[in-house]
């Protein structure tokens, strides 16, 4: 089967899938995007990313294309036709193709693009159990992390320091010392029956999943704490996660040479997974 992508308002065979050359996202990396999960050919959180979203183009003073009731539509419609079960929907959106000049340009619409991508639900559940590893790198990201910018350098370096070392995500560490998040997700701890995880600034992205996690545990015992965390904490740590729109809650079991618990998923993965899933909206 074929696979779909839209592009500026047209469904168009992924392979044939085209932006300018002189595209701003591609120049200047002048745009910003978000991640919706799918899980039963529902959109996870929608509401909460496409606030997101608005969120970050007002921030960069950059004007949706579409109006915000569209996006919906055409989300919805990009998993129907690829036929979608469990995946993800990338979208993208820049401040349009211009000449090259780092002025914002008068006259350019700002350019939309949206991927979809099927991931068996079977690729989470085997990660899950097994649990991932955690290499820590210096975070080198500037000052509005907030704003989900498609300026990813740093992130790209960072998770392939990760991968060169044979782990799957990075922890990005300040200049204190601390965890500010993973390169592409948010980072918790738990310690003592206590759950960390850092509080938002402009040092963080406001995880949407983040939001939901912390919805759905307070239905449950466990004391969350907005705190900044660091290896200090790490080695003190019972159980550690990340959490994102394509991860969902996904168990640490190893940060650097640091062994989380025993080095096994802990009890705690599967109640905080539940947690969430019973906090997210799907629609
Ligand atoms: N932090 C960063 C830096 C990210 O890239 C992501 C994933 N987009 C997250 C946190 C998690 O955000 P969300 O739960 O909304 O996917």
């Amino acid at each position: 089967m074929s696979k779909i992508s839209y592009v500026n308002g047209n469904y168009c065979e992924h392979k044939d899938s085209f932006v300018h050359i002189e595209d701003r996202g591609y120049q200047f990396a002048d745009g910003v995007y978000e991640v919706f999960g799918v899980i039963n050919k529902k959109i996870v959180d929608y509401d909460g990313h496409i606030n997101r979203l608005f969120r970050s183009l007002k921030e960069l003073r950059m004007n949706s294309p579409i109006n915000k009731s569209s996006y919906y539509f055409h989300i919805k419609r990009l998993v129907k036709i690829n036929r979608i079960d469990d995946g993800l929907i990338y979208l993208q959106i820049t401040r349009g193709v211009a000449e090259r000049d780092f002025k914002f340009p008068k006259n350019a619409r700002s350019s939309l693009v949206m991927i979809a991508k099927g991931i068996s639900q079977d690729t989470y559940d085997d990660t899950f159990k097994k649990g991932i590893k955690v290499k820590t790198v210096k975070d080198l990201r500037w000052k509005r992390v907030d704003i989900k910018t498609i300026n990813l350098l740093a992130p790209v370096l960072a998770k392939q320091e990760a991968t060169d070392h044979y782990c799957q995500e990075a922890w990005l560490i300040d200049d204190d010392g601390f965890v500010t998040e993973g390169s592409s997700s948010t980072a918790w701890i738990l310690k003592k029956n206590v759950l960390y995880t850092t509080p938002l600034s402009n040092s963080i992205l406001n995880g949407i999943t983040r939001q939901s996690l912390i919805k759905g545990l307070n239905k449950n015992k466990v004391r969350l704490t907005e705190k900044k965390f660091n290896i200090i904490d790490i080695k003190e740590a019972d159980e550690a996660f990340i959490t994102s729109a394509t991860q969902y809650v996904m168990p640490v079991v190893k940060v650097d040479h640091i062994k989380i618990g025993n080095g096994k998923i802990g009890k705690y993965a599967s109640i905080f997974r539940k947690a969430y899933m019973e906090a997210v909206k799907l629609s």
